[in-house]
C-alpha cells in the first residue's frame, strides 16, 4: 500500500492557489475519485511520488515519453543545449535540423512550423486550411480531442449534420456553429455532412486513431474514405497526429495506414518531454504560412532551442532503433493479460493495440466510436483504478484514455503489472 502525506499536502496547497489544484483538468483524477499524487522524479519507466511510492508509469506525460523517463541521451543533448542559453528570439541551427528530420519520416510533410503545444497547431492547422479552401466549416468526430481551442470545443446540434453547439461557457455558438461534428468510423455520417455542406466545408481533422476517447482504430477503408470524399469535394484532410506522431509508427499514422492527408499536426513525441507543436504539409500549403505567406500565425518561444534538442536526440534514438514491433508486442501482451484477467472474472472487455498505444474497455466490444466508449463499467473502472494505483500502477485516470508504452518498459515491468492487474480485477469484481 502507499502512502500519501506529503501528496494530500501539497494537494491542500495547490487547491488554494490553482482552480482544481492543478494546471490541466485530467491531472486531478476526478473521473476515478481520490486525490492525484505529486511527482518527485521519474526514471526509465518508473515514476516516484514525493511520499517515496514508486509506480510504473502508463501515462509517460500524457504521451510525449516514448523513450520512458529522463532517458541518458536526451538528458544529455538537453544540458548541452541548456548551458548555451534558453532561448535567443533568432533562428537557430536545431530548429532547422527537427524540421528536416520531421519532413524525413513524415510522408506528408514537406515544410513544417513549429508552435508551443497540440492546441496551438490545430488551430493554425485550421486557420491554414480555412485560408486555404476560402470555406469556413469544418467536420470533427466525436470523441477526438483537438486541443481546447474554441472551434473544437462543439459537439454536435440535435439531429444529424446540424451545426455545433459549445461543449463548454465561454465558446460563443457563432463560433461551434462553423463545426460539424459525427461519429466517428461512420462514413453514412461523413456522407451526409458532404451532401448537406460539402461545398463550405473548409477541412476535417480526424485523429486517425483516436487515442482520447480510450484507444479506437480506425476500421478498413475508413480513413481511405475520408481521403477520397475530401478530396472530391475540395476540402482539406488534416490528420491530427498530436498523439499519434511518432507512436504508432515512426511516421505515424499515416505510414501505418497508408493515407497522406493535406496537413499533419503534430506534438507530444515531438518535444522529447518540453512544450512543442508542429503542423506541416506540401510546400505548396504551407507557403501560405506567414512570412512565405498571407497567413499569419506567430509565438514567441516557438522553436526553443531546448526543446528542439530534446525532440531531435528523442527522434535520431527512434530512428536508429525501430522499437516499434516490439513496443507493439509489449503492448500486445499488456492487453491481452488484462483482457484475459477480466474474462476470467467475468467482467466484459475488449482491447486494442496500434503501435506503444494502447487500450482496454470494460465492456463488451466491438467499441467503434465514443457512443460505444461510453457503455464502459465506470464504477467497476474507478475501484480497479484505485487498487492498481495503490500496487503501484499508474494508468491514465479515466477509463476514456489511450494507454502508452515506451522502450523502458521491460518484460518483468509488464508482466509485474498483470499481477497487480489480477489482483485488483478481484477486489473490483468482489466489491462488485
Ligand atoms: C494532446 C492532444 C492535443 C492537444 O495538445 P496540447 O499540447 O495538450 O495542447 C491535440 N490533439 C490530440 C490528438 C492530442 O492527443
Amino acid at each position: 500500500m502507499t502512502t500519501a502525506d506529503r501528496s494530500r499536502q501539497l494537494n491542500e496547497r495547490a487547491r488554494r492557489v490553482a482552480p482544481g489544484g492543478v494546471h490541466s483538468p485530467v491531472r486531478a483524477f476526478g473521473a476515478v475519485g481520490g486525490e492525484p499524487f505529486f511527482t518527485a522524479s521519474g526514471a526509465g519507466s518508473r515514476l516516484r511520488d514525493v511520499d517515496g511510492n514508486e509506480y510504473i508509469d502508463y501515462v509517460l506525460s500524457w504521451g510525449p515519453l516514448i523513450l520512458g523517463h529522463a532517458h541518458p541521451q536526451v538528458t544529455e543533448a538537453v544540458e548541452r543545449a541548456v548551458r548555451k542559453g534558453t532561448h535567443y528570439g533568432t533562428p537557430t541551427p536545431e530548429e532547422v535540423e527537427l524540421a528536416e528530420k520531421v519532413a524525413a519520416v513524415v510522408p506528408s510533410i514537406e515544410m513544417v512550423r513549429f508552435v508551443s503545444s497540440g492546441t496551438e497547431a490545430t488551430m493554425s492547422a485550421v486557420r491554414l486550411a480555412r485560408a486555404v479552401t476560402g470555406r469556413d466549416l469544418i467536420l470533427k468526430f466525436e470523441g477526438c480531442y483537438h486541443g481546447h481551442g474554441d472551434s473544437f470545443l462543439a459537439k454536435a446540434g440535435s439531429g444529424l449534420a446540424t451545426l455545433g453547439i459549445p461543449t463548454t461557457p465561454g465558446v460563443p455558438k457563432e463560433i461551434t456553429q462553423l463545426t460539424l461534428t459525427v461519429a466517428y468510423n461512420d462514413r453514412q455520417e461523413v456522407a451526409e455532412a458532404f451532401k448537406a455542406y460539402g461545398d463550405r466545408l473548409a477541412a476535417v481533422i480526424i485523429e486517425p486513431v483516436v487515442g482520447n476517447a480510450g484507444l479506437i482504430l480506425p476500421e478498413p477503408g475508413f480513413l481511405d474514405y475520408l481521403r477520397e470524399v475530401t478530396r472530391r469535394h475540395g476540402a482539406l484532410l488534416i490528420f491530427d497526429e498530436v498523439m499519434t506522431g511518432f507512436r504508432v509508427s515512426l511516421g505515424g499514422a499515416q505510414q501505418r495506414y497508408g493515407i497522406i492527408p493535406d496537413i499533419t499536426v503534430l506534438g507530444k513525441v515531438i518535444g522529447g518531454g518540453f512544450p512543442v507543436g508542429a503542423y506541416g504539409g506540401s510546400r505548396e500549403i504551407m507557403a501560405r504560412v506567414a512570412p512565405q505567406g498571407d497567413v499569419y500565425q506567430a509565438g514567441t518561444l516557438s522553436g526553443n532551442p531546448v526543446a528542439m534538442a530534446a525532440g531531435l536526440a528523442q527522434l535520431q534514438i527512434l530512428e536508429r532503433e525501430d522499437p516499434y514491433d516490439l513496443l507493439e508486442r509489449r503492448a500486445t501482451r499488456l492487453v491481452d493479460g488484462i483482457v484475459e484477467a477480466a474474462g476470467g472474472h467475468g467482467i466484459p472487455a475488449t482491447g486494442a493495440v496500434a503501435g506503444s498505444m494502447w487500450g482496454v474497455f470494460f465492456c463488451e466490444g466491438p467499441v467503434r466510436n465514443f457512443a460505444d466508449a461510453l457503455r464502459v463499467n465506470r464504477g467497476l473502472f474507478s475501484g480497479y483504478y484505485r487498487e492498481c494505483l495503490s500496487k503501484g500502477v499508474f494508468f491514465a485516470p479515466s477509463p476514456f484514455e489511450a494507454g502508452f508504452i515506451s522502450t523502458a518498459h521491460s518484460e518483468a515491468d509488464v508482466e509485474q503489472t498483470l499481477s497487480v492487474v489480477e489482483e485488483s480485477l478481484a477486489r473490483a469484481a468482489a466489491q462488485g
